[in-house]
């Protein structure tokens, strides 16, 4: 139960006082490495890919994270209790060390441990599951459409989450059903009336005499999910795309959790990406760039053609409008494409090359290079 479970700020390898940025770098980094499409068939990096996941939605959650850091893993959902290995472990039998919360808490103010205890028997939603996806940057860029194959709790195929092999289930007679149990105590001479989870059942209200082989009864198996998720067009590295309803199954007939996919922009070979307008360089050569010329410009819609002007300097960049990335909620409102001219030195020149070269460095006036000629006017007041 809850005692072989690692801390999860030792999970993420992050301090107690990290930032909630440098949590999220810590679990984007954990969750690459240890993503079971990088690891096929590798039990124990799917086992530390759902541990560094827990961990992520714990500490990503301000409400959670102070729970966890005044109770621990008492304090945080009630479905992570049930150890390391979420319900393979445990399964229902008092979530982890949340029941014997309910039970303190119970003791001392009567009753007040009661809603965490129905809360057993309750519907609840299934827990979120998150993972990651890599996109190339055209992808991110136009949107597309994915299948991300991601482990979750769904309900037993064999018993169709009854947890029991026959379909024969019983009502807890301890406790009629209600998964808890009245008891009176004696507290400081008071009389005190509190609630606590039925040692019967479990808190569950009903008994499975013949529990299904394959869940052991929990009704439950944790199964890899195949879901074709639609990336919209626009989205940047860190954002998160929600399927509703595709994460784990919910519990007591409540609703399923959804599938977060967080997205990761792979690096492309000539674009970079600023907000939604993309960057990239073109190299010129320099008799382009002193005659002028008419230049290739790669952009995200292929090559466009563009007329550099006679005298262009380098690292002037040019905009090309609205041919950069889509906005997210409003595709047909593009960034622009910015592309940036480098002149290229001429290397390996060929004596008659030089010569020519000279010859018409010897024709330059110095008003063709007022750069140069400013540079020199400044060099002489500061040296006079
Ligand atoms: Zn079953
Ligand atoms: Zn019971």
């Amino acid at each position: 139960m809850a005692e072989n479970k690692r801390d999860y700020y030792e999970v993420l390898g992050v301090k107690k006082d990290a930032s909630a940025d440098e949590i999220k770098k810590a679990y984007r980094k954990a969750a690459m490495k240890y993503h079971p499409d990088r690891n096929p068939g590798d039990k124990e990096a799917e086992a530390k890919f759902k541990e560094v996941g827990e961990a992520y939605e714990v500490l990503s959650d301000d409400g959670k994270r102070s729970r966890y850091d005044q109770f621990g893993f008492a304090g945080v959902d009630p479905n992570y209790g049930g150890g390391a290995g979420g319900y393979g472990g445990s399964g229902f039998g008092g979530f982890g060390g949340f029941g014997d919360f309910g039970d303190i808490f119970s003791e001392f103010f009567g009753g007040g441990g009661s809603s965490r205890g129905a809360s057993q028997n309750a519907p609840r939603r299934g827990e979120n599951i998150m993972t990651h996806l890599e996109l190339t940057f055209e992808e991110a860029a136009f949107g597309c459409e994915k299948e991300v194959a991601t482990p979750r709790i769904e309900n037993c195929a064999v018993c169709s989450g009854s947890g029991s092999a026959d379909g024969v289930i019983e009502t807890c007679s301890q406790c009629r059903g209600s998964g808890q149990v009245r008891t009176v105590q004696n507290f400081m001479g008071m009389q005190m009336q509190s609630t606590t989870t039925c040692p019967q059942c479990s808190g569950r209200g009903k008994i499975i005499k013949n529990p299904c082989s394959t869940c052991k009864g929990k009704g439950k198996v944790r199964r890899t999910n195949k879901v074709k998720v639609k990336i919209p067009a626009g989205v940047d590295t860190g954002q998160s795309v929600r399927v509703r309803a595709e994460g784990s199954v919910g519990i007591n007939g409540g609703p399923n959790g959804d599938l977060l996919v967080e997205v990761y922009i792979k690096r492309h070979p000539i674009f970079t990406r600023e907000d939604r307008d993309v960057l990239c360089e073109v190299p010129i050569s320099f008799t382009q760039a002193a005659l002028g010329a008419t230049i290739q410009v790669p952009t995200l819609d292929g090559k466009v053609e563009y007329e550099i002007p006679e005298g262009t300097q380098t690292g002037r960049e040019f905009v090309l409008r609205e041919k950069g990335i889509p906005e997210v909620n409003n595709p047909r409102r593009r960034g622009n494409h910015r592309f940036t001219v480098v002149v290229e030195t001429p290397t390996r020149l060929t004596k008659e090359q030089k010569e020519l070269l000279r010859q018409l460095d010897e024709t330059l006036v110095q008003a063709e290079t007022p750069k140069i000629k400013k540079f020199f006017e400044n060099l002489k007041d500061f040296f006079d």
